[in-house]
C-alpha cells in the first residue's frame, strides 16, 4: 500500500497519495482549490475596472433604455450606477419623452421583448397616467393581458371584445376580469352588477366571484349597486431625509408626525402601541376625507396587525381607542415579547410629506420598487386586494395611507396599510409581506 504523505499547506491536516502531490506540488485537492479561488479573486481585484454606461448621457430617454437593458454579467466589471433612480427619471420625462419611451416599448414587444416593452408601458402608466388607447389593440394581438392597470384607457371597442372575450376564454379569464376591472367604466360596471345578480356559468371556476375582482382596480359595487372608490384621493408620498435633515423640521411643520410611541398598551402583547400617521385633517391629502376632529391619527400594535387587521375607534377628542370588536388573529397569542418591535426614536422624524400630489396609481404596483410609502392613492397590494371589513357597519374600509417598513426599520420589510371608515370613525391597519 502507497504510504499517504500531508498536504503542505500550512495548518492544513489533509493526507494525500504522492501521485496526487506530484500534479498538485505537494498540496490536497480543496487547499489547491481554495488557493486557485484566492489567485482568481486577487486578479479579479487587481484588474476589475468601472464601468459608466451613462457617460455623456443627457437624454432621460436614452438613460432609461439603458437601464432597461440586461447588463452583462462579467467580474471584471463595476457598473457604475447612475445618479438617479429608474423612478426618478422616469418622472423627469416630458410629455414628449413619454411618447418617445411608449413608442420604444411597442417596437421592443414587436421584436419579441415582451417583458421590457410590458414593464416600460407600465411605469409610464403608473407614474404619468399615459393614454395606451391606440396601442392597447397590438397588445391584445399579441396576447399581453397583464399587468391589468395597463387596460385602463382602452377604447369602447376595446372594451365590447373584452366583455364578449370574458365568456369563452378559460385560459384568459382571470386577466381578462382584472382589465375590465380597470377600464371599470358604465358598461363594465353594469356588467359586473349583473353577474352579480345571476353569476355566469363560468363563474363557478372562479376563486372568488366575479364582482370581487373590482377591489383589485380599487373600486366596488356597494350593496344597491354604485360605483364607490375604495381608496382615498389625491396621494401624496411620504419620503424619508437624511438623518441629519431631520433637525429642519420647519419644513413640515406641525401637518404631519409618525411612527411615535404611545402610552397605551396592546392588550394582545402588552408592547407600546404606534402612531404610524398623525395627520392634520386640513392637509390637501385628506380633503375629501370627513373626519371628526382636528387630526387623523391611525396607531395600531405593530407586531400584532402583522398578523391580522387591528381596528381602532375614536373618542370624543379624537383619540384612538383599541376597538371591542378586534379579534385576536391566530399566532399573535404566543409573540414572543423579544421579538418586540424597536423603533429608532428619531425614525418618525426622518419622514415628510411631499409637497404636492402624484398619481394615484404611482405606487400601485409593488414589484417596480416606486417610492410606496403614502397617504391616498391606490395601495401597493404585496398579495391580492384585501379591504378589511368595518366592524360597525360592514362596509369595505377606504384605503387612506400606507407604509412601507423596509424604510422604517433596517431589517424592516412588508406593508403597512391604513384604513377608515368615515361614516363609523374607525380605522383599520394590516399587514402584508412577500
Ligand atoms: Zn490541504
Ligand atoms: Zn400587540
Ligand atoms: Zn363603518
Amino acid at each position: 500500500m502507497t504510504e499517504r504523505i500531508p498536504c503542505i499547506r500550512e495548518g492544513c491536516t489533509n493526507t494525500i497519495l504522492p501521485a496526487t502531490a506530484a500534479k498538485t506540488g505537494g498540496y490536497c485537492m480543496p487547499c489547491k482549490q481554495e488557493m486557485e479561488r484566492e489567485e482568481r479573486q486577487r486578479y479579479i481585484e487587481a484588474n476589475r475596472r468601472d464601468v459608466n454606461l451613462y457617460a455623456g448621457i443627457t437624454d432621460p430617454v436614452e438613460v432609461l433604455k439603458i437601464m432597461h437593458e440586461p447588463q452583462v454579467r462579467d467580474p471584471l466589471i463595476r457598473y457604475v450606477s447612475y445618479g438617479q433612480s429608474k423612478e426618478q427619471v422616469y418622472l423627469s420625462l416630458s410629455a414628449e419623452q413619454q411618447d418617445e419611451m411608449k413608442d420604444y416599448a411597442m417596437q421592443r414587444i414587436r421584436t419579441g421583448d415582451e417583458d421590457t416593452g410590458r414593464d416600460i408601458l407600465l411605469y409610464l402608466v403608473c407614474y404619468h397616467d399615459v393614454s395606451l388607447t391606440v396601442e392597447i389593440p397590438e397588445l391584445l394581438e399579441q396576447e399581453i393581458y397583464y399587468p391589468a392597470i395597463l387596460y385602463k384607457s382602452a377604447s369602447a371597442e376595446v372594451r365590447n371584445h373584452l366583455l364578449q372575450q370574458v365568456n369563452t376564454d378559460d385560459e384568459n379569464r382571470n386577466h381578462i376580469l382584472l382589465t375590465l376591472a380597470h377600464i371599470g367604466d358604465d358598461v363594465v360596471e353594469q356588467q359586473f352588477r349583473q353577474w352579480r345578480q345571476s353569476p355566469p356559468s363560468w363563474a363557478s371556476e372562479l376563486v372568488v366571484a366575479p364582482e370581487h375582482y373590482t377591489t383589485e382596480a380599487g373600486w366596488e359595487l356597494t350593496k344597491d349597486g354604485q360605483r364607490r372608490e375604495l381608496f382615498t384621493t389625491p396621494s401624496y408620498s411620504l419620503y424619508k431625509v437624511k438623518e441629519s435633515e431631520t433637525t429642519n423640521v420647519a419644513i413640515t411643520g406641525d401637518s404631519i408626525s409618525m411612527l411615535t410611541s404611545s402610552t397605551n398598551c396592546c392588550p394582545w402583547c402588552g408592547s407600546a402601541l404606534t402612531t404610524l400617521i398623525n395627520l392634520d385633517v386640513k392637509h390637501p391629502a385628506l380633503q375629501d376625507v370627513s373626519w371628526h376632529t382636528p387630526r387623523l391619527q391611525i396607531q395600531t400594535c405593530v407586531i400584532c396587525s402583522s398578523y391580522g387587521v387591528v381596528y381602532m375607534e375614536m373618542d370624543a377628542a379624537g383619540e384612538p381607542l383599541w376597538s371591542s370588536h378586534n379579534v385576536m388573529p391566530v399566532g399573535a397569542d404566543d409573540i414572543d415579547p423579544e421579538d418586540d418591535v424597536k423603533l429608532t426614536p428619531d425614525v418618525g422624524r426622518q419622514f415628510r410629506i411631499a409637497n404636492a400630489p402624484r398619481h394615484v396609481f404611482h405606487a400601485s404596483e409593488w414589484a417596480m420598487e416606486p417610492s410606496l410609502s403614502q397617504v391616498g392613492g391606490h395601495p401597493g397590494w404585496v398579495q391580492d386586494a384585501e379591504y378589511p371589513t368595518c366592524p360597525h357597519c360592514s362596509t369595505r374600509m377606504k384605503a387612506v395611507a400606507q407604509l412601507d417598513w423596509g424604510e422604517v426599520e433596517e431589517y424592516g420589510e412588508g406593508m403597512y396599510y391604513m384604513f377608515i371608515c368615515e361614516p363609523c370613525q374607525m380605522t383599520a391597519v394590516s399587514y402584508q409581506q412577500s
